[in-house]
């Protein structure tokens, strides 16, 4: 079961994107998939195999905030039993321990991943392609927040052209067991099948389901990808 995290309040770039295309490739293969969305006082259901959450301005952030802390112990004990999350820029700075706007308010996070978030007045913003242990990752990342890791957490990737989590480190994103954050909006899945299917794969496996994912025809999503990361800004 697929759970979508504040799907109104958390979307922009085309992050619900993600949610339909690990529908779609559930579904070309004939596996069952339910998708439910998770808003403001509702619990996020315990069936979840893999939680997804996107980006949302400043405002947004500051709006989700209680309710997100209110999901916290939800959130901590779900990642610690491993279920898969994928949270894209807004929502991965509020899996963190905390997020400091530019102007000075304090966003409290989760605990999930060991980050911190501090708002700039630049704005780290363009495609983004970026090499991780299964293929290359191609997305979007507009933000002016810049995340940096805690000893406890590795990087999803290193970056070569883009800003990724500070413009600084030349670290992409963070991976902690099966969490993911990461900055690449567009929706990131699109244009990244392998690592739509690493999600799938992983949420299987923690099932006990052992399915041999069956390849998709993948040209159009390569090609996009292709266009995308020829078009760094
Ligand atoms: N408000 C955050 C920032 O700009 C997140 C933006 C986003 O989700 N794209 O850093």
């Amino acid at each position: 079961m697929l759970a979508h995290l504040y799907p109104h309040e958390m979307n922009i770039y085309g992050d619900t994107g993600n949610v339909l295309v690990l529908r779609r490739r559930l579904e070309w293969r004939g596996l069952a998939v339910e998708v439910v969305p998770v808003g403001v006082g509702t619990a996020i259901p315990p069936t979840t195999d893999i939680l997804l959450g996107g980006g949302g301005q400043d405002a947004a952030q500051g709006e989700i905030g209680a309710d997100v802390l209110t999901k916290g112990p939800d959130l901590r004990a779900m990642a610690a039993d491993g279920v898969v999350m994928l949270a894209i820029c807004g929502m991965y700075q509020l899996l963190g321990h905390e997020f400091l706007t530019h102007d000075g308010q304090r966003i409290p996070g989760v605990d999930v991943l060991d980050v911190v978030t501090r708002g700039s007045d630049t704005r780290l913003i363009g495609n983004h392609a970026v090499d991780t242990a299964w293929g290359q990752i191609v997305g979007y990342e507009n933000h002016s927040g810049l995340t940096e890791l805690g000893p406890a957490a590795s990087a999803l990737a290193a970056t070569s052209v883009g800003k990724g989590n500070n413009g600084i480190d030349r670290t992409e994103g963070c991976l902690t067991n099966n969490v993911i954050g990461t900055y690449l909006h567009g929706p990131v899945l699109a244009k990244s099948p392998a690592f739509a299917d690493e999600l799938i794969a992983r949420a299987l496996r923690r099932r006990g389901d052992e399915i041999d994912l069956e390849p998709l025809d993948d040209a159009v999503a390569l090609r996009a990808a292709v266009v995308a990361a020829g078009r760094p800004r």
